[in-house]
C-alpha cells in the first residue's frame, strides 16, 4: 500500500479512516500516494481555524503578516527541488511546465510580501477619503476595510497544485484570514507537501493554514456567514457551489474561476513576413503545449484575417510537428502528459466533438511517444483544428477542451473578429498581435468588458511581454460570464475579497481618530 497522506486540520495531522483514493503517475501508471478525508471533524477544524487562527492573524499588522509571507517564500524556495520531483511524477510535467506552477507560486507569495510591507503597522485599511455628511464636515463618513472574521476555503483545480494554493493564500494571509485548502484529488500531493513544509517551519500561528485532501463532502455545509469560499474548476462544480445554502442562505462570499475559451487575434494589416505574425505563432505554440494545454488561460481560439488562414495553419503546424512528447524524465521531451486517464479520455472525446464542425490541420493523435507506452501513458500530441466557416461552428466558441488543442478561425474584418471573440461569452484572457498601437489599444478596450485581461503583443514589447497565459500577481485574473465572474490577484485588489467594507460615520474628531 502507498502512503496515505495526512490532513492538517484543527491544528493537528490526521488521516482519513478509509483506504482513500490513489494518485498516479500519468506516464507510467504507477500508484504514488493516497488521500482520504473520511471521518474528519470538518466543522470542528473550521472552528479552530476561524477562532484560533483568525484571532492570531488579526492581532498582527500587515507588515508582520508580510514578513510571514517572506518567510514562506524562502521556505518554499528551499524545497523547490522536491516540488519539481512531485510535479514530474504526479502531474507528468517537464521542468519548464512545472516551473509555471511552482516558481509562479513562489513569485506570487514574494510579490504579496512586498506589497503588504507598504501597508505598515495597520490592522485595517482605509477605502478612500472621508466624505462630509454635514456642513463644515462636522459629521463625516469614512470607509474602512477590515479582515473578515471567518475562514477562506479554497477548492482548487488539478492543474495548479502549487500556484493555485499560493495565489489565493498570499492575499488571504496578508489580509489576516486563515486558510483551509482542499486541493483537487488528482494532484493533491504537491499542495499537501507544501502545507506540511510551512507548518513544519513554524512560520504561521496555529490554525492559520490547514489542508484537507480527498472528498469535499461536508465542507460547504460547515461554512458560516463571514467565511469566504474561492473555487477554481469546472463550470459544473461551480454551479453546485453557487447554489449551496452556504452561499444562497448564509451569504458566504464566493469567488468562482471556471472554464474559458480564450482567444488570440492577429489584427488586420499584418502579414506573414512581419514580426507580429511570428509573435502570434510563437505564443500559440507555447500556449498549446505548456502543461499539455491544461491551463485555464491557454489559447483555444486563434483568429487571423481571411487571407492569412492558410499561411498561419502551415506555420503553426510546422512548429507543432517538432514538439516531442512523452516521459518528462527524458530531457529531449518538450511536452509531458495529461494529468490522468479521465482527462486523457475527456480531451480525446472533446477533440472528436470539435472535429464534427472543424477540419484537422495538424493531428497529434498518433504522435510517437518518447519513453512512454502509448497504451498506458496519458500523453497526447498537440492538435490544431481549423474552422474555415466560423459562423457555423458554434462549438469552437462553447467547448473548452482542456488539453493541447486549439482552433484556427479566419475573420473578414475587425467587426467580424470582435463578434467571433465575443461568442466565447466571457473569457479569462484575449491576446492581440499587431504593430499599429492605436488599433491595438482600441481593440483592447472593445474586448475589455468580456475579458478579465487583454494581453497586447506588439514588436516593441516582444522581449519583455509576460506571455498570454501567464497570470501575473500585479494583474487581474478572472473573467466575466462563463469564465465564472470571479476576480483574483490584481495587486492590492485581491485583498478586497478577504475584507469587509464598512462606512464609519461620526464627528470630525471621531473619524480623524481612526487614523491615529
Ligand atoms: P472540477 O472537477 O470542477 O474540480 C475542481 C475542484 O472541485 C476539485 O478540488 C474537486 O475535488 C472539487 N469538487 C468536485 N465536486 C465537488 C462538489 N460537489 N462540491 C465541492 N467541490 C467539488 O475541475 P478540475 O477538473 O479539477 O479542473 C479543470 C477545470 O478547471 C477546467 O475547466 C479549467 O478551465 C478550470 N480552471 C479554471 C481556472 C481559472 O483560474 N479560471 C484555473 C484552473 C482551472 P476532487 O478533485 O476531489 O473531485
Amino acid at each position: 500500500m502507498t502512503e496515505l497522506l495526512g490532513n492538517y486540520l484543527g491544528g493537528r495531522w490526521t488521516t482519513g479512516t478509509s483506504a482513500g483514493s490513489a494518485l498516479y503517475d500519468p506516464v507510467r501508471g504507477t500508484e504514488l500516494v493516497r488521500v482520504d478525508a473520511t471521518g474528519l471533524d470538518i466543522a470542528g477544524g473550521f472552528g479552530f481555524a476561524r477562532e484560533t487562527g483568525g484571532n492570531e492573524l488579526r492581532r498582527l499588522s500587515y507588515r508582520q503578516r508580510s514578513e510571514m509571507l517572506n518567510a514562506i517564500a524562502k521556505a518554499l524556495q528551499a524545497r523547490r527541488d522536491a516540488y519539481f520531483e512531485i510535479a514530474r511524477s504526479n502531474s507528468g510535467t517537464v521542468k519548464n511546465d512545472s516551473a509555471v506552477d511552482i516558481d509562479g507560486a513562489i513569485y506570487t507569495v514574494s510579490t504579496y510580501a512586498k506589497l503588504g510591507s507598504a501597508f505598515g503597522k495597520r490592522q485595517f485599511l482605509f477605502d478612500g477619503e472621508a466624505a462630509p455628511l454635514a456642513k463644515d464636515a462636522a459629521f463625516q463618513s469614512r470607509h474602512v476595510l477590515v479582515p473578515t472574521r471567518g475562514i477562506a476555503l479554497f477548492i482548487n483545480a488539478f492543474n495548479f497544485p502549487a500556484w493555485g494554493l499560493w495565489e489565493k493564500a498570499a492575499p488571504a494571509l496578508l489580509s489576516g484570514v486563515p486558510v483551509v485548502v482542499k486541493p483537487a484529488t488528482a494532484t493533491a500531493w504537491l499542495t499537501q507537501v507544501m502545507v506540511k513544509d510551512i507548518i513544519k517551519a513554524g512560520i504561521l500561528p496555529a490554525g492559520a493554514l490547514s489542508v484537507v485532501c480527498g472528498s469535499s463532502a461536508g465542507m460547504l455545509d460547515a461554512l458560516e456567514p463571514f467565511d469566504v469560499v474561492s473555487f477554481t474548476g469546472s463550470a459544473e462544480t461551480a454551479s453546485i457551489i453557487r447554489s449551496h445554502p452556504a452561499v444562497t442562505q448564509r451569504s458566504v462570499r464566493a469567488n468562482i474561476e471556471a472554464d474559458s475559451v480564450n482567444s488570440a487575434v492577429l489584427v488586420q494589416g499584418e502579414d506573414t513576413g512581419g514580426s507580429a505574425f511570428d509573435l502570434l505563432i510563437n505564443e500559440v505554440v507555447r500556449e498549446m503545449t505548456v502543461k499539455s494545454g491544461q491551463k485555464c488561460t491557454a489559447i483555444r481560439r486563434i483568429f487571423v484575417p481571411n487571407g492569412l488562414y492558410d499561411a498561419t495553419a502551415t506555420a503553426i503546424s510546422a512548429r507543432l510537428s517538432k514538439v516531442t512528447v512523452g516521459d518528462p524524465r527524458n530531457d529531449s521531451v518538450r511536452m509531458g502528459a495529461l494529468v490522468n486517464r479521465a482527462q486523457y479520455v475527456a480531451v480525446r472525446d472533446g477533440i472528436a466533438r470539435l472535429r464534427e464542425q472543424t477540419k484537422v490541420l495538424h493531428d497529434g493523435a498518433d504522435q510517437e511517444l518518447i519513453d512512454a507506452d502509448a497504451a498506458l501513458a496519458c500523453c497526447l500530441g498537440p492538435t490544431l483544428l481549423g474552422s474555415p466557416d466560423p459562423n457555423r461552428a458554434q462549438l469552437v466558441h462553447d467547448l473548452e477542451v482542456f488539453g493541447p488543442v486549439a482552433t484556427l478561425i479566419p475573420y473578414r474584418d475587425e467587426a467580424h473578429a470582435l463578434d467571433l471573440v465575443r461568442r466565447g461569452r466571457g473569457s479569462l484572457v484575449a491576446s492581440l498581435y499587431g504593430s499599429d498601437t492605436a488599433r491595438l489599444s482600441n481593440l483592447a478596450l472593445e474586448l475589455a468588458d468580456s475579458h478579465g485581461r487583454i494581453h497586447v503583443v506588439s514588436p516593441e514589447a516582444a522581449d519583455v511581454q509576460t506571455g498570454h497565459g501567464n497570470v501575473m500577481p500585479q494583474s487581474l485574473h478572472g473573467g466575466p460570464g462563463r469564465a465564472g465572474g470571479g476576480e483574483e490577484l490584481g495587486g492590492a485588489r485581491a485583498l478586497n475579497f478577504y475584507h469587509r467594507r464598512a462606512a464609519i460615520q461620526g464627528s470630525k474628531a471621531v473619524v480623524a481618530a481612526l487614523d491615529a
